[in-house]
Parts: structure tokens; C-alpha cells; sequence
């Protein structure tokens, strides 16, 4: 048995954001990071659909990305002295993420951040408000996933807050947001999305529903990655990956997801490898050794024509150069010595991560320690 969680209405496609004209409600609190969709005019658009919708509108902006959590408590203030009964998180994943945490904080002002962390902390929301999201990068998924993650710069620590409770109720997916993403965060998210239909196609609870969005989104990847970098003014392509996008968040975020994503949030913290990235560089190898006990990759490495998992692993590392981001750990710039120092430390860290939970091999220290040192040196193994 199992239970498959998405937002109520998902409005897709270029043109889009004029759903919001749809909406009800009274008042409605656009929660944004910086000037960004200021200056493309989509907060504009937003704020002008809303108040044909009926609903009055304020803005919260500031959040930084990585949120963290003296901003989500700044913004529950805010928005117990405007009382939305919506809430809209628009712009990055950082944006979105930090939205559903204020929300959180708004409707019980008592949570406490590290008690959120726990399996099912989240208690029943929309008491005072609904959701809505629309991203204007295509990578996290947010706008469809229960996950929003918090940072607390005093402890160093990102807490990750998981509950079908904050899926959002609307997410808009509208591919002209997204034109003035710069090439660099295209590739990595891009590849962030494929990371994502990858790791949830083979999770160890994935099933028929979860499998042909997953799919989906890895083949729409793979056909338009290249072209958006290529061609930044391609709307039809930034739809694709998009679309994309959500897909695999769709998919993620009711089967999971796999090593790849319990290491790579070890180099991203401790060497500040952007997500996407790390993903890339991990995923290879990561096929390759999980590759033994599922051949689900060989369904993937068909949507390119081939046959072998080697081939898919071979095929994503294709991928990953010809949108121009590194091969290996140690050609993003991290010395020998700095990994020497940290590579026991990252290897528990990943071991205990959540995500390692749904990988479909389960992985011994010294198996990923291993994966990680190949990943260092950007060579293939074979485990
Ligand atoms: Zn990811």
C-alpha cells in the first residue's frame, strides 16, 4: 500500500502565472528572496493577477539563500501583523522553502525548529492560510515537495522539515519566470532535476506512479538541458525543464532519495560544492555501484538508446560536461590534504544521512568512503 501526495491544482505551461487571477481569498502575503523578480517583473505580474483575484497584497522580502532561521521568524512576525489567509512563495527554492517554514511558525508561533526536524512533527496546517508556489528556478521540486529546509548559522546545522503537511495547495509551473536564470544555476539545477528523477526511479519504495513521472523527467532532461544552455531565450525549452522540474518532485517527495543525495549534502556543507553539481559528480559512480542490485538503470539507459547501466552512468557524465560543470571533487578546487582531513567525517555523515534510507543498495562505511575517493580522483569504480 501506499499513499501519493501532490498539490491540489498544478497550473503548467507558458502564460500560467495568470491563474492566480483564479484564486480566492482575502489577503495575501508574497514571501521573495532579493531583486531578482523585481527586475524581471514577475513580483509585478503576481501582485497585479492577485488584485484582480480580490485579494490585497504585501510583500516580505529578503530571504537569503540557505535560509535561515532568524529570517522564517522575521517573516512569522510579519505575517501575524498582516494576517494573510495566503501565502506565496515566489522566486528561488530558497524563497518557497523559507514561505512554508514562516507558515509553520505563523500558524503555531510555539514550533520550535529542532523538534520540526523530527519524522511527523508538523501539525495540521491551514488554519489560517493556504499555500501557493511558483518557482522561477527549475531544480528543487519545492513547489510540490513536503520538504523545506532551514539553516541555523549558530549551530552550523541545516535542519530539513519533512511532512506532507507543507505541500504546497497551488503551484504554478510557468516557464517564463525562468528566462533570466544565469547558465551556470540552469546547468546545476538541471542536473539537480535529473538527480532527482534518477535517484526516486530507483528508490527502494518507488512504484508505477512514482516511476513514470520519474522517467518522464530524466528523459525531458536529457532532450532539453543542452538546448536551454545553448539557447537561454528558448521558452519552450525552459518550460520543458520546468516541467521537468516538478515532475521529479512529484516523484521524489512520495518515494525518496538515494546516496547520491546523503553525499552530496556533505560536500555541499563542507566544501560549498553547489547541489547540482555534486549530484552530478557523485551519480556516475553512485549507478555503477547500486547497479549490482537493481536493473532499473538499463530502462533509463534505453530512453538514450542504449542498453547497459555503464552506458547510463557513461550518458549522465556526457551530460554533465557538455553543460559545462566539473567531473571530480578535486577539479572544483578542494586540495588533497582538506579532503584527506574530512573524508571519515563526510562518510558517516552520509551514512547517517535520511536519504540513505531509500537507496536501493544498502552501503557499508567503506563502500561509500570508496565511492566518495573515486568521485575525489573523477575515476570510475567498480564495487
Ligand atoms: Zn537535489
Amino acid at each position: 500500500m501506499a499513499k501519493f501526495k501532490v498539490p491540489k491544482e498544478i497550473f503548467h505551461g507558458l502564460g500560467s502565472l495568470e491563474n492566480l487571477k483564479g484564486l480566492t481569498g482575502k489577503k495575501a502575503v508574497i514571501v521573495i528572496g532579493g531583486s531578482s523578480v523585481k527586475a524581471n517583473g514577475s513580483l509585478e505580474r503576481t501582485e497585479n493577477y492577485l488584485k484582480e483575484a480580490g485579494i490585497s497584497t504585501v510583500v516580505f522580502s529578503g530571504v537569503e539563500p540557505d535560509p535561515s532561521i532568524e529570517t522564517v521568524l522575521k517573516g512569522a512576525e510579519f505575517f501575524t501583523q498582516e494576517q494573510p489567509d495566503v501565502i506565496v512563495g515566489l522566486g528561488g527554492c530558497s524563497s518557497i522553502d523559507a514561505a512554508k517554514a514562516m507558515w509553520i511558525y505563523y500558524e503555531y508561533p510555539d514550533s520550535k525548529l529542532e523538534e520540526l526536524a523530527a519524522p511527523f512533527a508538523v501539525k495540521p496546517m491551514r488554519n489560517k492560510a493556504y499555500f501557493v508556489a511558483i518557482p522561477s528556478t527549475s531544480g528543487t521540486g519545492t513547489e510540490v515537495t513536503g520538504l523545506s529546509v532551514i539553516t541555523d548559522r549558530e549551530k552550523g546545522t541545516k535542519y530539513p522539515i519533512v511532512s506532507h503537511e507543507l505541500t504546497p495547495d497551488v503551484a504554478i509551473i510557468d516557464g517564463d519566470l525562468c528566462a533570466s536564470m544565469p547558465k551556470h544555476v540552469t546547468a546545476n539545477t538541471g542536473l539537480d532535476v535529473l538527480s532527482h528523477g534518477v535517484e526516486a526511479y530507483v528508490s527502494n519504495i518507488a512504484d508505477r506512479y512514482n516511476d513514470a513521472l520519474a522517467k518522464g523527467a530524466i528523459d525531458l532532461v536529457f532532450k532539453t538541458l543542452p538546448t536551454v544552455i545553448e539557447e537561454p531565450n528558448n521558452l519552450e525549452a525552459r518550460q520543458a525543464m520546468h516541467d521537468a522540474s516538478c515532475m521529479a518532485g512529484m516523484a521524489f517527495t512520495n518515494v525518496w532519495l538515494g546516496i547520491v543525495h546523503s553525499m552530496s549534502h556533505q560536500i555541499g556543507g563542507t566544501f560549498g560544492i553547489p547541489h547540482g553539481c555534486g549530484n552530478a559528480i557523485l551519480m556516475p559512480n553512485v549507478i555503477r555501484f547500486n547497479s549490482k542490485v537493481t536493473n532499473k538503470y538499463s530502462e533509463l539507459a534505453a530512453l538514450s538508446g542504449r542498453t547497459s547501466a555503464e552506458e547510463f552512468a557513461q550518458e549522465v557524465s556526457k551530460l554533465r560536461a557538455s553543460v559545462g560543470v566539473v567531473g571530480s571533487i578535486k577539479e572544483y578546487g578542494v586540495s588533497q590534504e582538506e579532503w584527506d582531513a574530512k573524508l571519515d567525517v563526510l562518510t558517516q555523515n552520509a551514512m547517517d544521512d535520511p536519504c540513505t534510507l531509500f537507496n536501493p543498495r544498502k552501503p557499508k562505511f567503506e563502500e561509500i568512503k570508496a565511492i566518495f575517493q573515486a568521485c575525489y580522483e573523477g575515476r570510475a569504480i567498480t564495487l
